[in-house]
């Protein structure tokens, strides 16, 4: 790869950002994601839309790490490889990785596009994850990155809310909004997480000064998406940035359920998207929209990225961008 990189950096100082505007390469903000484990199987291909994405702002730059043993990659991840030189064996069921150590203090933001019965990380690695945020990294929570790791404490403080993976009453309460807009924690028992089918839904904007949404639309339409509801969790120092209804038409909860979110962990800061579940949902612009900036401002605190885009859905119309993989890296 390091071979490429004169062609990538001349390439990119070509490029027009859709945002409009381009940091110079040494002020460019270090983001990581992470996966390997993930029982939504479109995982290899969201995890590049999710670099290009951020690449495109010119905000960025991004590295992936990956756990050696992947679990539900199958053909996506030639589809999608990482072409890191390293090796991965693709297994029937999640397993440990003893090596997987990222060096999070490298990078400004970590985003998680881990899943549903990841393995857990190893002990150290789970620690060092927490100091890095508790010190003032920036963590991003994508989809089903909230249903791993359910009996990691620190974890679920750090998501604000999760699902499956256990959670319970003992999690922490049910987070969603009533009619008047007023947040309910509701101490019920019953299990975390839950969903019905697929379908476009609304987002609402509860906190319009958040610059994470400052200046979008106060409503948009979302592509094709599972609403997640019934997430439970600490919800410490939680921000609820927007809200989706969750129509009983779709099995829904008939709740205001929290889409967007951010929590304060320590010196850090999260931002949480509940949404995500497929490279269709991924293609939403409002998806991309607040994943772009959330990342900033999980990175720093702060959102520069604030121009609207021209094709931002309206509250009854989503828009959906056409991905592929930019030919040359
Ligand atoms: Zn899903």
């Amino acid at each position: 790869m390091k071979a490429f990189l004169p062609v990538l950096l001349v390439l990119s100082t070509v490029s027009t950002s859709v945002w409009g505007q381009e940091t110079a390469e040494k002020d460019k903000l270090r983001a990581l994601i992470i996966d390997g484990q993930n029982n939504h199987s479109a995982w290899p291909q969201t995890t590049m839309m999710t670099r290009s994405y951020l690449e495109q702002s010119g905000r960025f730059t991004v590295d992936i790490q990956r756990t050696q043993y992947t679990w539900k990659g199958g053909q996506l991840l030639q589809q999608f490889p990482l072409e890191d030189g390293k090796t991965y064996q693709d297994l029937e069921q999640p397993k440990p990785d003893p090596d997987f150590k990222p060096n999070f203090a490298d990078y400004d933001v970590v985003i998680s596009n881990f899943g549903w019965k990841a393995a857990p990380w190893p002990e150290s690695t789970q620690q060092a994850l927490e100091r890095y945020v508790r010190g003032g990294g920036g963590l991003v929570v994508i989809h089903a990155a909230n249903n791993s790791f359910g009996s990691w404490d620190a974890f679920n403080r750090m998501i604000g809310l999760g699902g499956w993976d256990g959670r319970d009453e003992s999690s922490g309460p049910y987070v969603y909004l009533d009619e008047s807009g007023k947040v309910v924690r509701d101490k019920s028992t019953g299990k975390g997480g839950a969903h019905g089918p697929a379908h476009e839904y609304r987002l609402v904007v509860r906190t319009p000064d958040h610059p994470i949404v400052r200046g979008l639309p106060s409503a948009w339409m979302h592509t094709k998406d599972e609403l997640y509801q019934q997430l439970r969790g600490p919800a410490e120092n939680m921000t609820i940035l927007a809200t989706a209804y969750a129509d009983p038409k779709y099995r829904g909860s008939d709740r205001h359920e929290p889409m967007l979110m951010t929590i304060d962990y320590g010196q850090g800061r999260i931002f949480h998207t509940t949404m995500g579940h497929d490279a269709v949902s991924f293609s939403g612009v409002g998806f991309i929209t607040t994943l772009v900036r959330g990342t900033e401002w999980a990175a720093t605190g702060e959102v520069t990225l604030t121009q609207v885009p021209q094709d931002f859905p309206t509250p009854t119309q989503s828009s959906a961008r056409e991905f592929s993989v930019p030919e040359v890296r």
